[in-house]
């Protein structure tokens, strides 16, 4: 069996439709209904069995907006932080006070009580970094909280669900800008915090399943990536990019005739804490992890500025702690990934650090598993995540290596691991 072909200009047209004709698509929203159809249909087009797999997990929805009140108003954009607290329709009003561009230890020593805290994007992970400043400014008593961009747009990121979360968005860096220059020159400032934000019990959370070849024997491969997005964020590189390249590889696979077991896995709920609920809920359903043989993951693959600019494996560490479980490093998995690139031309290296994406979900269940990335994107997460962001060509790198390792990993191939 030769080299599978598969077609970056068909996965951007996937990324154009998902980004462009969708948009930021939530888990529990319309719009992440629509791409889980979208997706459907493709597979469908391709001649695979597709199944609709419901689950239920917690997800938000919401709008912010902020005010500079006074002589000179001016009226921000701003993006909820997922599970912020509510405020009413006439929002909540209170003195500015900055806490700084890189917020640290402290704030919860400081009184804040009724006031709106503005701080930058704290230093660190920011999936821990931000609900940990979050929950400092509410234990000192702050009414809201602003949290702004280093640089570039606000931020789609999650708060822990349920823990009572103070009204909380995240805005540009050059809203910030002004709304200093304005502090700066009144001496006072106040500003109102408008959040409207429901969180609730989805009935339109799916993961999208679709199966090539037998579906049981010695364990399919699982090639999947989430297709929800963060707030406020078209979602095209996170991850728009990671399902155009699953949909490509299974067309391409598809069309070759591949007979090995692979299963291809649209994920619903990856963006909300506590984060990759629907590839936490899939594995969960299995009730013998041997049906996986493998899964890699596939999570922004279409832009990369990092200096060296190359296509990244995640999860190589020997052992490494993920919420206080060690985990092992999936080692024969990725040497067997990053060989079938070699063969194909591309260099891929290997980071040492785990992540946090679908991956995890697997490797936590103890089924090897890697993910697909390319480093690093400025644009994660914001407004700017858009179509014309993302390169064709890195998709297409992103496509070849995917079809080829399933092809090989799922052994039909005459250069699988039987002829070795
Ligand atoms: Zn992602």
């Amino acid at each position: 069996m030769g080299r599978i072909e598969a077609s970056g200009a068909r996965a951007y047209g996937h990324v154009e439709y998902l980004a462009n004709s969708i948009g930021p698509r939530p888990s529990g929203s319309k719009r992440a209904l629509r791409a889980a159809k979208y997706i459907r249909e493709e597979l469908e087009r391709y001649g695979l069995e597709v199944q609709m797999d419901p689950f239920g997990p917690l997800v938000f929805s919401g709008e912010a907006r902020v005010e500079v009140l006074g002589n000179d108003p001016m009226g921000i954009e701003a993006i909820p932080l997922m599970f912020s607290g509510a405020t009413g329709a006439g929002g909540v009003v209170g003195d500015l006070i900055y806490l700084g561009a890189r917020p640290g230890a402290g704030i919860s020593r400081m009184d804040l009580s009724g006031r709106i805290a503005l701080a930058g994007e704290p230093p660190g992970n920011p999936f821990t970094a931000i609900p940990r400043l979050v929950r400092a400014a509410a234990d000192a008593g702050a009414a809201g909280v602003i949290i702004h961009a280093r640089s570039g747009g606000p931020k789609g990121f999650s708060l822990e669900a349920g823990a009572g979360n103070p009204p909380s968005a995240f805005i540009s860096s050059d809203d910030a800008f002004s709304m200093l220059g304005a502090l700066a020159s009144r001496g006072r400032c106040r500003v109102r915090l408008r959040v409207s934000a429901r969180a609730f019990e989805s009935r339109s959370s799916q993961n999208v399943r679709a199966f090539l070849g037998p579906r049981d024997g010695r364990g399919r491969v699982v090639i999947c990536s989430h297709y929800d997005t963060v707030m406020g964020s078209p979602g095209a590189n996170d991850n728009g990019s990671g399902v155009a390249c699953m949909l490509e590889a299974a067309r391409a696979l598809a069309e070759a005739g591949h007979e090995g077991g692979v299963e291809f896995v649209a994920f619903d709920a990856e963006e909300p804490h506590p984060y990759c609920m629907g590839s936490r809920h899939y594995v969960g359903s299995h009730r013998d992890p041997r049906a996986i043989k493998c899964a890699i993951a596939i999570d922004m693959v279409g832009v990369g500025l990092r200096k060296g600019n190359v296509p990244a494996l995640k999860a190589l560490y020997r052992a490494g702690y993920h919420r206080g479980k060690v985990l092992q490093t999936p080692g024969r998995l990725d040497s067997e990934i990053i060989r079938v690139s070699r063969d194909l031309g591309i260099t891929l290296v290997r980071l040492m650090e785990v992540g946090l994406s679908d991956h995890v979900s697997f490797l936590r269940a103890g089924i090897d598993a890697s993910l697909l990335r390319w480093m690093d994107d400025p644009f994660y997460h914001t407004p700017d995540d858009g179509a014309a962001n993302v390169d064709p060509r890195k998709l297409g790198i992103m496509c070849s290596i995917i079809a080829n390792s399933a092809a090989i990993l799922s052994g039909s191939s005459d250069r699988g691991a039987g002829a070795r």
